[in-house]
């Protein structure tokens, strides 16, 4: 007996290292007309490097310090950003304290209590507001240029700040994943389904992105429900929008769009489990061929 068409289309899919949740998901790809892609961890590796460490002239703190500061409050996070800092203060031996009262804020950072002071680290854009809090303008102009120096390069970077003071910004790169200017190309040209970027990373390295793929629709400094605004928008444009995360603050705007694909591989439990379709093989150039494949079984089928 033959499988009906979906069926072993999924199977194919499997092949080709997608695990597609079920046949109603299969159908669903091949009516794509809009993409979506998170930034870090999905169009990029998501395996950041540390690669600048400025401490802020008058604040006291140097390189070191400062890294083992900012590795001792990040340990327990998850995020890739976090994972950087931590490996970089592991390289040079630098020994962590252990971190009380730890929070994360998805697409703002982390907090924790280090000796007995509360240590901030995160979006600088965020976390420049805390200024109004606060008397010490000189520094904060100090944080805000090395902010503007850093993400001029490109990089992006996270001000650490403790007891709402600020102490330093690192910067931070990470690489492209080989298949993501081709695969912006066969989306926009074969599949009819031109992506865009949506990222809570910088403007400038979202634009720096954005240019070396081809994408050229970009949102950034997004918060996880700034994200879900623009997945519901292109809905209301009559879009059907797929949409491929890796991290927790994607999972909202996973739900939210028509189809939603996560990056198994570097992926959150929670990403995996919200969405449609899990991408396994860590190959982005799997996208396009699973949309192939449900226009084709659809074709069969009708
Ligand atoms: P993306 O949408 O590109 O995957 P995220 O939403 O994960 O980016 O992160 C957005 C921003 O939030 C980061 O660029 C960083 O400034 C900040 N951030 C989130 N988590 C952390 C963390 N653990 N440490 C430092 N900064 C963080
Ligand atoms: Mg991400």
């Amino acid at each position: 007996a033959t499988m009906p068409p979906l069926l072993s289309a999924i199977a194919n899919a499997g092949r080709h290292g997608v695990l597609v949740k079920s046949a109603v998901v299969m159908e669903q790809l091949g009516a794509t007309t809009r993409v979506a892609f998170d930034k870090t961890g999905t169009l990029t590796e998501g395996r950041p490097q540390l690669s600048t460490i400025r401490p802020l002239s008058g604040a006291g703190i140097d390189e070191q310090e400062l890294l083992a500061l900012a590795a001792s409050a990040e340990d327990p996070s998850e995020h890739p950003l976090a994972r950087a800092i931590v490996a970089a203060a592991r390289d040079r031996h630098l020994t962590l304290r252990p971190a009380l009262l730890f929070t994360s804020a998805p697409g703002f950072g982390i907090t924790a209590d280090i000796d007995g002071r509360t240590v901030q680290i995160g979006n600088p854009h965020r976390l420049l507001d805390i200024e109004a809090l606060t008397t010490d303008r000189q520094t904060w102009q100090r944080a805000r240029d090395a902010v503007a120096t850093l993400e001029h390069d490109g990089e992006t970077v996270v001000l650490v700040l403790t007891d709402n003071r600020p102490l330093g910004v690192l910067g931070l790169t990470d690489r492209l994943r080989p298949q993501a200017r081709s695969t912006v190309a066969a989306l926009t040209t074969r599949m009819a389904a031109p992506p865009m970027l949506l990222t809570g990373d910088n403007a400038t390295a979202a634009a720096r992105i954005a240019a070396e793929t081809g994408i050229s629709e970009v949102h950034a400094e997004l918060l996880p429900e700034q994200k879900v605004d623009h997945v519901r928008a292109q809905t209301t444009a009559g879009h059907r929008l797929l949409l491929i995360g890796d991290g927790v603050n994607d999972a909202p705007a996973l739900a939210a769009a028509h189809t939603g694909i996560a990056m198994g591989r570097s992926g959150a439990d929670l990403t995996v489990a919200t969405a449609d379709a899990v991408i396994v093989r860590d190959d982005l150039s799997t996208i396009p061929a699973v949309i192939g494949l449900s226009r084709h079984a659809r074709r069969l089928v009708t």
